[in-house]
């Protein structure tokens, strides 16, 4: 496995299809993750972004619930930068997946895993002087340098140090020993809907840039942009940018849409799918699922799927969601349960025990997108994607042989 760190960008070989169900026995429920749309996804961000710009990709959340052993070695392979995670315990997949690769912490650091960080070479997010200080003093005890990134709070209200206090921080930070300020970023709370409040976000974060040769600091990272800041704020790229969901191919939803030739580029990465277990017919009259709210108004013909909130299936999409089968829509009737859910094939001839049943994704000519899902579980895409829960198999299409 090429895994060197950097922009190394392998050969493409030939790709071996991993068998996808049918073929799998047994699959009631599972996620078909797509390895070359991601592949397309980044080459489209860094074409976008241009070379000037690197790329850090979001895998916190299992790749946002894609799986990240297989999503960081795609990742590795096709050049990312620098991966963001949340946790230490997704920087050390990573890091078994390739050693070396650069990987910026995106939450704050707990005490405890202050020597640990260092001891991983991981880069850390610091928002005080007082988690810079606890870096410096564990890096001159371990031996080590540790790399940091000051996070300023210029809106999301979350992490981050007040604007005004940015240049007496880095001018005390830069005095620790052991403690190299690798990085200035901040962070966007609506750039997909509206414009003003994110320019004031820039504003502000630009007001310190502007400041900051009159400190003589030579900061190496400079960032700010997530996938909306990518998509809506082309001044928000600086010098590296940190995509996460458009990585994924799907677009951020809100007031400010992009270009239709954009959204026309990226791929969604993940179908999740399950399958038709059981066909049955019931007369008019007849009450589905637990708390009987669907009574069927006419001589119906159901199909039992073997998908439910146990495999991340929103309760909240009772009565409400729809799924393809046979590339056609079927509703949701009655409620969602643990392990099945029931819909209405009344319409579609010879349905079977054993169909293919797209939750989220293309079948035929139809299609159920990521935000659709969503709006029936009354959230946002992140959470349909992270919600996907662990006994739903992920199955990589389109992976190198390793
Ligand atoms: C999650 C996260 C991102 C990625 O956000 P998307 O909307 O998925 O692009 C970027 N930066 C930080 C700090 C994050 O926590």
């Amino acid at each position: 496995m090429p895994t060197t760190p950097g922009n190394a960008r392998s050969p493409h070989r030939a790709a071996s299809l991993v068998p996808v169900a049918p073929e799998l026995p047994g699959y009631r429920c599972w996620a078909e993750v797509d390895l070359r749309a991601l592949e397309q996804n980044l080459l489209w961000i860094r074409h976008r972004v241009g070379p000037e710009v690197q790329v850090l990709t979001v895998v916190k959340a299992d790749a946002y619930g894609h799986g990240l052993k297989a999503i960081a070695r795609q990742l590795m392979q096709h050049g990312t930068d620098i991966f963001g995670v949340a946790n230490l315990a997704e920087a050390r997949t990573i890091r078994a997946v390739g050693p070396g690769w650069p990987i910026l912490l995106l939450s704050a650091c707990l005490p405890d895993e202050v020597d640990t960080v260092v001891q991983e070479g991981l880069s850390a997010t610091v928002s005080s002087f007082e988690e810079a200080r606890a870096f410096s003093q564990a890096a001159v005890r371990l031996g080590r340098t540790c790399r940091v990134h000051l996070k300023l709070d210029t809106g999301m209200g979350r992490l981050g140090a007040k604007p005004a206090e940015a240049l007496s921080l880095l001018r005390r930070m830069a005095r620790l020993p052991h403690l190299t300020i690798e990085g200035l970023m901040t962070h966007f709370a609506i750039a997909e809907d509206d414009v003003r409040y994110t320019q004031s976000q820039l504003a502000a974060f630009r007001q310190v840039l502007e400041r900051l040769p009159a400190l003589g600091l030579k900061l190496p990272l400079i960032h700010a942009a997530n996938s909306a800041g990518l998509l809506h704020e082309p001044e928000s790229r600086f010098n590296l940018v940190r995509p996460g969901l458009l990585v994924y191919g799907v677009l951020p939803t809100g007031k400010r849409t992009p270009p239709a030739a954009l959204a026309r580029r990226l791929k969604p990465v993940l179908a999740w799918k399950s399958r038709v277990t059981l066909v049955k017919r019931v007369s008019r009259g007849a009450s589905l699922s637990y708390g009987c709210t669907y009574t069927t108004k006419r001589a119906t013909r159901l199909a039992i799927v073997g998908a439910g909130y146990g495999d991340g299936y929103h309760r909240t999409a009772s009565n409400r969601g729809q799924v393809l089968i046979r590339g056609q829509r079927c509703r949701i009737l009655g409620r969602v349960t643990m392990d099945q859910m029931i819909v209405d094939v009344t319409a579609l001839r010879g349905v079977r025990s054993g169909d293919e049943v797209v939750l989220l994704g293309h079948q035929g000519r139809g299609k159920i997108t990521a935000q659709e899902v969503a709006d029936w579980f009354g959230t946002i895409p992140y959470e349909v994607f992270t919600g996907i829960t662990g006994r739903v198999q992920r199955v990589y299409l389109g992976a190198q042989a390793s």
